[in-house]
């Protein structure tokens, strides 16, 4: 292994920055007794694409706190977690506060939320002592689509789906992501046949080429409430009404035993179509 990318992994102290290591390995790494302290990292000092890339391969058999661990003492504030307050994503809050505890957290409020979704949300707040940064979709656009094609335009055909995911969800990620270094998904692969290649760091061009961070990536729904168990992390209530997959209101329904986690998202539509456009699939 590559001495550099080694001291990435194994969170080193600062002197050993000044052995020459690349100038994205923030000098500013910590531990969780210590506390953290937030790098200087600006766009001008992110890691190049290759640069992610390299560190992808290292991260590829690190454990998902390594995941985070390079990730905070690299971006900083320019790394956010994306939460939907699915089990996952609370467990990715939970690891990423126990390295820094100040990591940002935002979540998109479509306006079609569960209401076990805020209250889940709210429980986490508390527990962690978080800064929630929610995220609108722009009003007007939404208010135009009501107005033309209801409150269920979504149903009637994949065009109209993906058009409410855009506006309600897409471009306000989109927004919050521009101003990004860094972000982390509580992804899995086996969540769904569309997600089955992704690493656990990545390359996000879809986004203007920024770090994209799954710690979770290979780890079972078992693995999953575990280590929420284990941790007691705040476990949203629909997770117990048979939602393995938490999204909007509307669009989600519980599944049965044996179901695929994911068939209870959008179940009306064919599984290869079921993203919505927040982790773009490319063949
Ligand atoms: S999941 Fe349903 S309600 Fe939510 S943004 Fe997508 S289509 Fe609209």
């Amino acid at each position: 292994m590559d001495g550099a990318v080694e001291v990435a992994v194994a969170c080193a102290p600062p002197v050993m920055v000044e052995r020459g290591f690349p100038a994205y390995i923030s000098p500013l790494m910590s531990t969780p007794s210590s506390g953290f302290s937030h790098s200087s990292t600006s766009s001008t000092l992110r890691p190049t694409p290759e640069q992610i890339e390299q560190q992808a391969r290292v991260l590829a058999s690190g454990s998902p706190e390594d995941v985070l661990r390079w990730g905070l003492s690299t971006y900083g504030k320019d790394l956010a977690i994306a939460s939907s307050f699915s089990l996952e994503d609370c467990v990715v809050i939970d690891m990423a506060a126990k390295i820094d505890r100040q990591v940002r957290v935002f979540a998109l409020d479509t306006g079609r939320l569960p209401e076990e979704t805020y209250m889940c949300a709210e429980r986490m707040r508390m527990k962690y002592d978080l800064t929630i940064e929610w995220q609108f979709p722009d009003r007007i656009p939404v208010e135009s689509l009501l107005r033309e094609k209801g409150l269920y335009s979504f149903r009637d055909s994949l065009d109209n789906r993906h058009e409410c995911c855009g506006l309600r969800k897409v471009v306000p990620l989109n927004r919050v992501l521009a101003s990004l270094g860094a972000w982390v998904t509580g992804l899995r692969r086996e969540q769904s046949v569309t997600r089955t290649d992704i690493p656990s760091l990545e390359v996000d061009r879809d986004h203007g080429a920024i770090a994209k961070l799954s710690p979770l990536i290979g780890w079972s729904w078992e693995q999953v409430r575990e280590y929420a168990q284990k941790n007691k992390v705040p476990v949203h209530a629909l997770h117990d009404k048979g939602f393995p997959s938490i999204g909007c209101a509307p669009c989600t329904r519980a599944v049965a035993p044996g179901e695929h986690p994911r068939a209870g998202r959008w179940w009306w539509e064919n599984p290869d179509s079921k993203e919505c456009g927040l982790h773009p699939v490319h063949s």
